[in-house]
């Protein structure tokens, strides 16, 4: 499907005002499936939830017939139908303990209560060599001791923190708590606001023997860690795992926009996005594409996945066949949604749906320092996968892969084992990718590239709302954050970003359901192999010690440089510690986190265009703590930038102003300062595009654009140098503006500059020409 060029998008009317209700899932202690099958077709009601089917000769996931490992999706074609199946799901209790505040909205996914023991992770074992990423040896799988651990352990896990965790510190060998028994005093960590993510940490920080505060601290600490967001504290020191704004940034319809952002710019780069609509604002736009494309290919059958933005655990979600099936019987303008490509051809182990969860580290916005954990999880559906059809759509069990919904189906398989059960470790499906003949050097190379880009895409919302919460020059923390990518694999092994988590849920225990109503909390040996790995080597990568270790060793390295590896074919090698035997880390596993940016800047950072397109925007936003930018923000850049001419005049920059700031207010979606009125950053790109494309006509769109950044950069560096001359001194640059401009003289006219970016881009270009063939 061609994109429509973006002008046709942005220019698009509102939805015609139907509204339309999304299902809301109950939340109930019992697990009790209501009655009621979703029929097909159906539009009107929410349907409940059904349990799917639990037989029929079905093998269970895990089980694993004889020759049945891994194949593709079933094919059969579906015939061209309208319609909808519902999903509305009626969901079991999902324990509260330890839930974010209300009105808080994070992006929570599957919560099981937490409270049960593990014990620290040990340095894991070899998996099979065919599954070994390049130089690294074989990718981990979980030690029998470690699942004896597990074993042991459960039914004793009763309550948050508590003495199950006291008690795994205990057993812990040679380790002792805090800085009483270390040689060196511990990293401080106020773990008061951890909630669901507590236990993880403390396994975690007793490893470190760092110093834990579960009740806070009157002084300040080293880190903070947080459970829901960077606001959860008032903290204007040390370390906070969380990014402001990160919350926001990643809803779906924010992500969806800065992806498509992108995918104007780098169409074949960014095809790792479904293509996707923004509802309401962009319905009769999804209805005349899809149309387009069916009169254009009536073979064409596709499937439509409906997400309401700020949604989690596929709260809402249903599948459609047809536009016209969206539901609109309730207000949809108060719940907003992202209509999505359906991906109908995932690959399949046991014959089942899988997605994977991989953890990312985002240690620096600024300089850009991203990580990525070498194992992760795959969630399984607990149904045999078709390919959808009317009958089909409404079985959640077959097409979402949310563990808080399969959770529920009577086949999910707990295991104590990571390779069998309804959730593993990725690891293992990469061995059984690897002895199959899969290409997994090629899969994690480009999981390692879909990564990348998606925080590209990212950055400049983030970098605006930081310099918001945290200005340069006054006293703040500094951020890291673990974010949860939610990936699918098709069965070309093409991965295709689902969506990113901003709080990935970071327990180490699962529910069971003893007998009717009566749940226990059990140790999930695979999320404890996994995610106390990420949080303790995160740890270690921001440990504030190491770093003024590191200081002392060469004071003048401030920044990782920007290095110019090329991608792997997998995830790097190891390299040995840089502290070396003796150091307070010696013992401890090697790494699981694995530098990837800027490791491999080299190949990406061609990519970075609206970054800069941000730093303009952040220049001119003026009162610091704002994100949107008024008219007379809008208006020194356009002059500042030497944009007004005589075909554009400042009436005429004023209109474009408002045009663009009104029509994105009225979209009703602003999660930064409801009832400000100015031009938030996705307006002030679309804005910057416009001018781009105006200035620079003949150009591809990234082309224009890049020559418009390099003419702003120019003009502003030049005024800069003038004023530092002239000693009226240079106006704080938050988000730094490029370099100084090579060109001699102030008075460039539009085409000589357009002249020299083209020279200057010319290699970028042909690097990503060579990259596009
Ligand atoms: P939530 O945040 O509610 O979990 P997701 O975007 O992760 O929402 O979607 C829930 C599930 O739906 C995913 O785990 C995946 O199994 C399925 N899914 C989501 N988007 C698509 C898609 N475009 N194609 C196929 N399956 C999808």
């Amino acid at each position: 499907m061609a994109a429509p060029p973006r002008a046709l998008r942005n220019g698009l009317p509102g939805s015609g005002g139907r509204p339309c209700p999304f299902p809301k899932w109950r939340r109930r202690r019992q697990r009790v499936t209501a009655a009621g099958g979703g029929a097909s077709g159906s539009r009107a009601a929410p349907l409940p939830w059904q349990r799917a089917g639990s037989g029929g000769g079905m093998e269970p996931a895990g089980m694993e017939p004889a020759g049945m490992g891994m194949e593709p999706a079933g094919m059969e074609p579906e015939p061209a139908g309208m319609g909808t199946a519902g999903m509305g799901v009626e969901r079991a209790g999902m324990g509260t303990a330890g839930m974010e505040p209300a009105g808080t909205e994070p992006a929570r996914e599957a919560e099981e209560p937490p409270g049960s023991p593990a014990l620290p992770a040990e340095p894991r074992q070899a998996g099979p060599p065919g599954a070994a990423a390049p130089g690294e040896g074989a990718l981990p799988g979980a030690s029998g001791r470690e699942r004896e651990r597990g074993r042991r352990g459960a039914g004793a896990g009763q309550g948050q923190g508590g003495r199950a965790a006291r008690g795994r510190a205990r057993r812990a060998p040679g380790r002792r708590g805090g800085d009483e028994g270390g040689r060196r005093p511990g990293v401080t960590v106020d773990s008061s606001k951890a909630k669901t993510s507590l236990e993880a940490l403390k396994i975690s920080l007793r490893q470190l023997r760092w110093k834990e505060f579960p009740f806070g601290r009157r002084l300040p600490c080293d880190i903070y860690w947080h459970g829901v967001s960077f606001h959860d504290n008032n903290i204007f020191s040390g370390q906070v795992n969380k990014f402001p704004g990160m919350m926001e940034t990643v809803r779906k319809i924010t992500l969806s926009r800065a992806m498509r952002t992108m995918q104007d710019l780098f169409p074949l780069e960014y095809n790792f996005y479904p293509r996707s609509w923004i509802l309401p604002e962009e319905l009769p736009l999804f209805v005349a594409e899809v149309r387009v494309m069916k009169d254009s290919d009536p073979s064409w059958k596709p499937t439509f996945i409906v997400k309401p933005d700020g949604g989690c655990q596929g709260d809402g979600i249903y599948l459609i066949k047809d536009p016209s099936d969206i539901r609109l019987t309730g207000s949809i303008q108060s719940r907003p949604a992202v209509v999505q490509e359906y991906i109908c051809k995932p690959l399949l182990v046991d014959k089942l749906k899988f997605d994977i969860r991989l953890y990312v580290l985002l240690k620096s916005l600024e300089p850009l320092e991203i990580y990525i954990a070498k194992d992760g999880l795959s969630r399984f559906c607990t149904e045999p996968y078709q390919e959808p059809t009317l009958k089909n759509l409404h079985q959640v069990f077959m097409h979402l892969t949310n563990y808080s919904l399969n959770i529920h189906s009577e086949n999910f398989i707990h295991s104590d084992s990571v390779n069998t059960g309804s959730k593993r470790t990725f690891s293992s499906i990469l061995c059984r990718l690897s002895s199959r003949g899969a290409d997994v050097k090629k899969l994690w190379s480009d999981i390692i590239s879909l990564v990348i880009k998606t925080i590209i895409a990212l950055t400049p919302e983030l970098k605006v709302y930081y310099q918001s919460d945290i200005p340069s020059g006054k006293p703040g923390p500094t951020c890291f954050q673990i974010l949860g990518f939610d990936i699918l694999l098709m069965k070309n092994l093409k991965p295709m970003l689902l969506e990113v988590n901003a709080n990935p849920s970071m327990r180490i225990e699962h529910e069971q359901e003893l007998s009717p109503g009566v749940f226990e909390n059990v140790p999930s040996p695979v999320d404890e192999e996994v995610k106390v790995a990420v949080i303790r080597d995160t740890l270690r990568l921001v440990d504030p010690q190491k770093k003024k270790r590191k200081d002392a060793q060469c004071p003048r390295l401030e920044h990782v440089p920007e290095s110019s590896e090329s991608l792997p074919d997998a995830v790097p090698a190891e390299r040995p510690e840089p502290d070396g035997p003796r150091s307070p880390e010696a013992g401890l596993p090697s790494l699981c986190l694995k530098q990837v940016f800027p490791k491999y800047a080299k190949q990406f950072s061609y990519l970075r265009l609206v970054d800069r397109v941000a730093a303009l925007f952040i220049r001119f936003l003026g009162v610091k703590g704002t994100t949107k930018l008024g008219p007379t923000g809008f208006r020194t850049f356009i002059r500042n930038c030497k944009l007004s001419n005589s075909n554009f005049s400042m009436a005429a920059v004023d209109i474009l102003y408002i045009d663009i700031t009104r029509r994105w207010n009225s979209m009703g979606i602003d999660h930064k300062e409801s009832g400000n009125t100015g031009m938030c950053l996705q307006a002030f790109v679309e804005a910057f595009f416009c001018l781009a494309q105006k200035k620079y006509k003949s150009l591809p769109l990234h082309e224009q654009v890049l020559s418009l950044i390099e003419f702003c950069e120019c003009h502003l560096a030049a005024l800069d140098e003038k004023r530092l001359l002239w000693g009226w001194g240079v106006p704080e640059r938050r988000g730094g503006t490029g370099g100084p401009c090579q060109a001699e003289g102030l008075h460039l006219s539009p085409a000589a500059p357009a002249l020299l970016n083209r020279t200057a881009t010319a290699s970028k270009l042909a690097d990503y020409r060579t990259q596009r063939n």
